[in-house]
């Protein structure tokens, strides 16, 4: 299947062409044509599956036709962070690039000011967090009656962080519409907001299970959580990694690990929720140009986050909620790149080890890192296998089945506090 075969427009093709894209992706390839016919769509599909270009690419085509007129967004895309939405506007930049659409990017922590005179001069396509654009909405500086096309990028993120009620008054306040929503899992609330919003959507799944598998080299390294940071390091080492995105649970955690490396002579940024927006676009730009070798982030980032050729990820602690596993390492190997990913476990999150075997079907080889931490691993007990090993998936177009609803992380400690918080 080639691009030229999906219907798109040529200024569309030549930008796949400069960018060096040969065959669609298989979420490009179902969503692409369906979209270019007007068609609503749900895709189970998680970023590094190319789901970006597969509403992109059609939306250019789309607004092909008319002219944006002031105030009046004529295409809506809501992202539930504002890295994602930052994101996209660089993405639409370069596959719009043989066109002349105006976008604007309206997230929290950003000036308003240039964004409000591009509104007034009219935008083709509205980029936005959903509370940003309620925002803006109720103090009358845009005006929704002319959007054509909405997409709702990563719904199931949008619900963990509570935005269902805010992307549910969104659709409300549209005209009748084109939706495309994309999601990695499809819990109740989201199936009932493509029940109530959606017209006779095509539901499309591409299967998640098959990209961490196909590409990523996938290990966990059993250690104390008092020596993880030595285990970070070491493990850097040994294998010889550079631009990394190390993944911790919380946003202190972040702040420690940063400094601990930081210390250690590592070149680090990080990026979590209460660093300002104008700090995280700086370190995010850093490390995309390979100034910074170590991002420390938390799982706000996980989402999305398109780095070319990202080599490794490492999570300093393992994600309570499976899919959030997904999704971190979804971003070593885009693409069908090859890349590794290392999670670090202590023994009290064996439990959470086990969820993500389950989840996976399958259970991921140990990495040892020969450190005398190895004589005190024997102690910690393995996560039992699942029964039975799943036959590798396939990209397929089917009708939903019910997904886990993913848990929320929570903030803060509880009564835990793990030692390599503790000053030493
Ligand atoms: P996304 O799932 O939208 O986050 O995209 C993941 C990565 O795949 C990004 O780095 C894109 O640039 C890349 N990508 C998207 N479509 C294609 C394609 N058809 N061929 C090769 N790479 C692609």
């Amino acid at each position: 299947m080639s691009f030229e075969k999906l219907g798109l427009n040529t200024k569309t093709l030549q930008a796949i062409a400069d960018v060096g894209y040969t065959t669609p992706t298989p979420i490009q390839e179902i969503a692409i044509p369906l979209l270019l016919e007007g068609r609503d769509i749900i895709a189970l599909a998680q970023t590094g599956s190319g789901k970006t270009a597969s509403f992109i690419l059609p939306l250019l085509d789309l607004l092909t036709r008319g002219r944006a007129k002031a105030r009046m967004p004529r295409s809506l895309i809501v992202e539930p962070t504002r890295e994602l939405a930052a994101q996209v506007a660089e993405d639409f930049a370069i596959y719009g690039k043989h066109h002349n659409f105006t976008v604007a990017l309206l997230i929290g922590g950003e000036s308003f000011a240039d964004q409000e005179k591009k509104l007034l001069k009219g935008v083709d396509v509205l980029i936005v967090t959903p509370g940003r654009l309620l925002d803006l909405y109720e103090r009358g500086k845009i005006l929704l009656n002319d959007v054509k096309m909405f997409v709702i990028d990563e719904a199931d993120r949008m619900m963990d962080m509570g935005f269902i009620p805010d992307i549910e008054r969104i659709a409300s306040l549209l005209p009748p519409h084109q939706t495309a929503l994309f999601s990695a899992t499809m819990p109740p609330p989201i199936r009932h907001l493509t029940q109530q919003f959606l017209k006779q959507p095509e539901e499309i799944s591409i299967s998640h299970s098959t990209k961490a598998a196909a590409s990523i080299e996938q290990y966990i390294v059993r250690v104390l959580e008092k020596d993880k940071r030595n285990a970070l390091r070491t493990l850097l080492k040994q294998q010889n990694l550079h631009q990394v995105i190390v993944f911790c649970n919380r946003k202190k955690e972040v702040d420690v690990v940063c400094s601990s490396m930081r210390t250690h002579g590592f070149n680090v940024g990080a990026l979590h929720g209460d660093i300002s927006q104008s700090a995280r676009n700086d370190t995010l730009k850093a490390f995309k140009e390979g100034k910074i070798d170590l991002l420390i982030a938390s799982d706000v980032a996980a989402r999305g986050l398109d780095v070319e050729d990202l080599p490794g990820v490492v999570n300093f602690h393992v994600p309570t909620n499976p899919e959030d596993y997904i999704h971190r390492v979804g971003r070593t190997g885009r693409a069908g790149k090859e890349g590794k990913a290392f999670t670090l476990v202590s023994p009290h999150e064996e439990k959470h080890l086990a969820l993500i075997f389950k989840t996976l079907n399958k259970t991921i080889d140990e990495y040892s890192l020969g450190l005398e931490v190895k004589a005190q691993e024997k102690k910690v007990k393995p996560s039992p296998q699942p029964k039975k090993p799943a036959p590798p998936t396939k990209t397929v177009t089917q009708r939903h089945e019910p997904q886990p609803q993913p848990q929320q992380v929570e903030e803060g400690f509880g009564d835990h506090v793990p030692a390599f918080m503790q000053v030493k």
